[in-house]
Formats: structure tokens, C-alpha cells, sequence
């Protein structure tokens, strides 16, 4: 057997195997979906390879708000959205940016987005993120106490988050919202600005009002929370391939990985690679519509003493969220080429916010961006390829990191013959029709 290292924390490093003969369950992408779902097959008993070109957690899974957002049950397309499209297209306040010369590209996965904009689709949409979200809490307190380390910075923090709003119009627009959300059984509280300013002092003078999710939660680095499953994933036995995952073919025993480092045989496949899994997917037959939604985040240290909690401007769409030594401040959505360089005036869309509340903010200790795997209709794909043996695990959007040992409990169920009926909704099959 031969071995290779990569570093998976300072100071340490991970082992990991680059011809094993044959595996149990591989899954490709070792990003937190990956993770996670290779800890719930660990459970079940079996045996699990991750294949993955890069270090554990270093894509989307490492740079976003770092928010467990267990009550966005409403999908991004939705009929309420439509006539604002205007604005979010051509307005230069807006969270949103089209890069235009990419829009040939770009069009049948919007004009997809647009059609389940459609209120009964919206709705349909509504009834299966509740399903994946009303478990999220429960499984990631699980999957936490199950691989905490003494690192505080894998630390998950039970202390809400908060939408504010600036404008106080807003903040009263946003009643029929939060009672619909209550008839979906989201907990959730209305506060004034007074309330909000109770929670979050530095917001005092600037949030008119705010809705606080009491049963969301961060955590307190979402790149090391990944190291730390990791580490104890390799402790439990599972192998780590660092190779690209080219092509799968129906195997007679199963599935053969065309990878850039030779090929692998495995019982059972799991694609989890995340914004690349669309040509993954085509080579076991589906054809799915995975767009990349680009997103950004700036780091300032020190500055993380301002919030305790993730707190989002509603009007500006990122979050602010303390993490350990650092403010970070996450969001926008960007819809390019995955391959495009940075675009500096996001980054600059999220300095000009923050500071417009806080003040000079200084030189930032990080900038980043990323890169959500998302479907037009807000959900994942989860479940059975069209050639048998390959299960699929991506196309999380904004909700990767939420929805990550859910995911992973989902596929071990898919895997056992025991999926919940409604999770055919999530089938790739779905874009089939
Ligand atoms: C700015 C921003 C803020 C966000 N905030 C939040 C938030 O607060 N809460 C939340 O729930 N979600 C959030 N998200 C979304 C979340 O980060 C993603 O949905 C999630 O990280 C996706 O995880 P993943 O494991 O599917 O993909 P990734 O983390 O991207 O991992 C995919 C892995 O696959 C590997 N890979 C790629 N190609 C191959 C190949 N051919 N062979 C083998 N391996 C391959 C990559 O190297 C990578 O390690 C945010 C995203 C962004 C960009």
C-alpha cells in the first residue's frame, strides 16, 4: 500500500492511502456534506473511502456565515421575489449580481429558477425544506458531541441568529413573512428595535426591528469543524484519497471511479462534490441543472466582540457572524463562471455595509470567495443516480453546511432501503420530466 500526506491542521498531518484496491462506499468530495455523510455510513458499519483532491473542508464548506439556518424553509424562488428582480438586477445596492456576458450560459438555469418561482412550486419547495430542516438541530447537536475536540474553535453556539432590519417599513413588511413561517412551526420573535438593541447592543440606533431564530446556531470555525471530523473520521477508519474523481462506469460488482490518480471499484458511489458534480452526475446519467452561486466573505480580526450571534441586515442580504478571533461577514450571491477571478466590487458591497453600521472596520485579515452548488428550485439532490449503486449528495446552496449530517443520515437511510417517502422530491429524477 502506498501513502501520502497532506496537512490537515498546522502542525499535523493526515495519512492517507493512494491505491486502495477496492472500497465499501466511496464517496467523492470531502467537503462537510461528504463528511458528514461518510460519519453516518461509518454508523451504519460500513466501510467508507473519501476521495477528494483537496484538503477536508476546503471549498464552500470552509468560507460561509457559518450559520446552522434551520429556519430558511422558504425557497429562494418564490412569487414574492419576481417583481423585485428589477432592482436586484440593476440596482448598484443590490446583494445580487448578474455577470452579464455569461447569460447565454446562465439562461436555462434561470429560466428554470423563474418557473419555480410559481406559487405551487414555491409551496411544494416550502413542505420538503421543512422536512430537511426540522431534523438539522438535532442531527448536527449528534454529530457534534460525537467529534468535539478540546478545540474551542470547533465550538457550535446555541445562542440564535438575527435578521434586522433598517428601515422600519421593512421590519413591518416583514410580519406576513414571519406569520408564515409561524404556521410552518419555525420558532421564531418579533422584536423592536429596543428588544434587538437588548440583544446585540452594537446594533442600537441602526436595527428598527429584527426577527431572532432562537434555534439557530453557529459555529466557531466551519474549516476547523471540518478538520476535526475529519481527523476523527480517520480515527474510526475511513481512508482519504487525495485524487480527482474524472468519470464513474457500471461495474459488474459495482462502480468504477475513473480518477486523475488511477481508477477504484467500490459497492456503492456517493457524489458530494459539491459546485463540480454536474459532469459526475452526467457520466451516471443524469443530466442536472447545478448552477454555481458565488458568494464572498471578508474577515476582520479582533472584531468578532461586536456581535454574539449571527446577525443579517436584512435589507444588504449577508450575515455578520462572530467567529473565533475574527468578525466574519458573508453573503452576496453572484451568478458568473465558476472560473471567474474575484470580483472585487462584492467584496467591496460587503466592506461598504458593515462600515456604514460599524464604522471603519480597517484592513481585513481574510477575503474569500466561494462557491454554492445550487438548484433552481432550492433543493438538494439526494438519492439514487440512474445506474444503480451511485447515490447523490450535492446541490446544497446556501444550506450546505445546515443540512450536512442530515444529508448524511438521509443517504445511509437511501442506502438501507429505508428513505422517507417525501425524499423522492429531492431525486435527481426530478429535473427528468
Ligand atoms: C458566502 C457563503 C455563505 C454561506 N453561508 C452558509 C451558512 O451560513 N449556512 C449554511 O448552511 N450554508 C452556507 N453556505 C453554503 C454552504 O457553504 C455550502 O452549501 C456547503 O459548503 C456545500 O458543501 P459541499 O460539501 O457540498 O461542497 P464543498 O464544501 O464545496 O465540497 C466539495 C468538495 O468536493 C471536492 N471535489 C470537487 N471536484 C471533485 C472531483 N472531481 N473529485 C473529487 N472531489 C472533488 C472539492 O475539492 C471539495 O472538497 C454559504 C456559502 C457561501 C458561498
Amino acid at each position: 500500500m502506498a501513502y501520502s500526506t497532506f496537512p490537515i491542521e498546522q502542525g499535523q498531518e493526515l495519512k492517507v492511502h493512494v491505491q486502495p484496491q477496492h472500497a465499501d462506499v466511496a464517496i467523492i468530495g470531502a467537503g462537510i456534506v461528504g463528511l458528514s455523510t461518510a460519519w453516518a455510513l461509518i454508523e451504519e458499519g460500513r466501510e467508507v473511502v473519501l476521495i477528494d483532491p483537496g484538503p477536508p473542508g476546503g471549498e464552500a464548506s470552509s468560507g460561509n456565515a457559518a450559520t446552522l439556518a434551520n429556519y430558511a424553509v422558504e425557497p429562494l424562488a418564490r412569487p414574492s421575489l419576481l417583481p423585485t428582480l428589477p432592482s436586484l438586477l440593476f440596482s448598484p445596492a443590490s446583494p445580487f449580481h448578474l455577470r452579464w456576458r455569461h447569460l447565454p450560459r446562465l439562461t436555462p438555469w434561470l429560466l428554470r429558477f423563474v418557473g419555480a418561482a410559481r406559487r405551487s412550486r414555491t409551496e411544494h419547495a416550502t413542505r420538503t425544506l421543512c422536512h430537511l430542516l426540522a431534523p438539522s438541530l438535532d442531527d448536527w447537536l449528534a454529530l457534534h458531541s460525537s467529534i468535539q475536540t478540546d478545540s474551542e474553535a470547533a465550538a457550535l453556539h446555541q445562542r440564535g441568529a438575527l435578521y434586522f432590519f433598517r428601515r422600519t417599513r421593512n421590519w413591518q413588511l416583514a410580519r406576513s413573512d414571519f406569520e408564515a413561517r409561524q404556521r410552518l412551526g419555525v420558532a421564531q420573535l418579533y422584536l423592536n428595535a429596543q428588544e434587538t438593541a437588548a440583544l446585540e447592543p452594537a446594533l442600537d440606533g441602526i436595527a428598527q426591528g429584527a426577527i431572532l431564530f432562537p434555534e439557530a446556531c453557529h459555529f466557531g470555525d466551519p474549516l476547523r469543524l471540518a478538520n476535526g471530523l475529519a481527523k476523527q473520521l480517520e480515527r474510526r477508519g475511513a481512508t482519504f484519497i487525495p485524487a480527482r474523481a474524472v468519470s464513474l462506469e457500471r461495474h459488474a460488482h459495482g462502480v468504477s471511479i475513473l480518477t486523475d490518480a488511477g481508477d477504484w471499484h467500490a459497492e456503492q458511489v456517493v457524489v458530494a462534490a459539491g459546485a463540480w458534480s454536474q459532469p459526475l452526475a452526467r457520466s451516471a446519467g443524469d443530466r442536472i441543472p447545478l448552477e454555481v452561486e458565488r458568494g464572498y466573505h471578508l474577515e476582520f480580526s479582533g472584531a468578532e466582540t461586536l456581535l454574539s450571534r449571527p446577525c443579517c441586515p436584512a435589507e444588504n442580504a449577508f450575515y455578520m457572524t462572530p467567529l473565533e478571533g475574527r468578525l466574519r461577514i458573508a453573503g452576496t450571491v453572484e451568478l458568473g463562471h465558476p472560473a471567474d477571478p474575484a470580483n472585487h466590487a462584492r467584496l467591496a458591497y460587503l466592506r461598504r455595509h458593515a462600515e456604514a453600521m460599524f464604522g471603519p472596520l480597517g484592513a481585513a485579515s481574510h477575503e474569500w470567495l466561494g462557491l454554492r452548488p445550487s438548484l433552481p428550485d432550492s433543493l438538494p439532490v439526494i438519492g439514487p443516480a440512474a445506474i444503480p449503486n451511485v447515490t447523490y449528495a450535492f446541490g446544497h446552496g446556501h444550506l450546505g453546511l445546515t443540512l450536512a449530517p442530515t444529508t448524511g443520515r438521509l443517504v445511509a437511510a437511501s442506502l438501507a432501503g429505508k428513505a422517507p417517502h417525501w425524499l423522492r422530491h429531492c431525486h435527481a429524477s426530478r429535473f427528468a420530466r
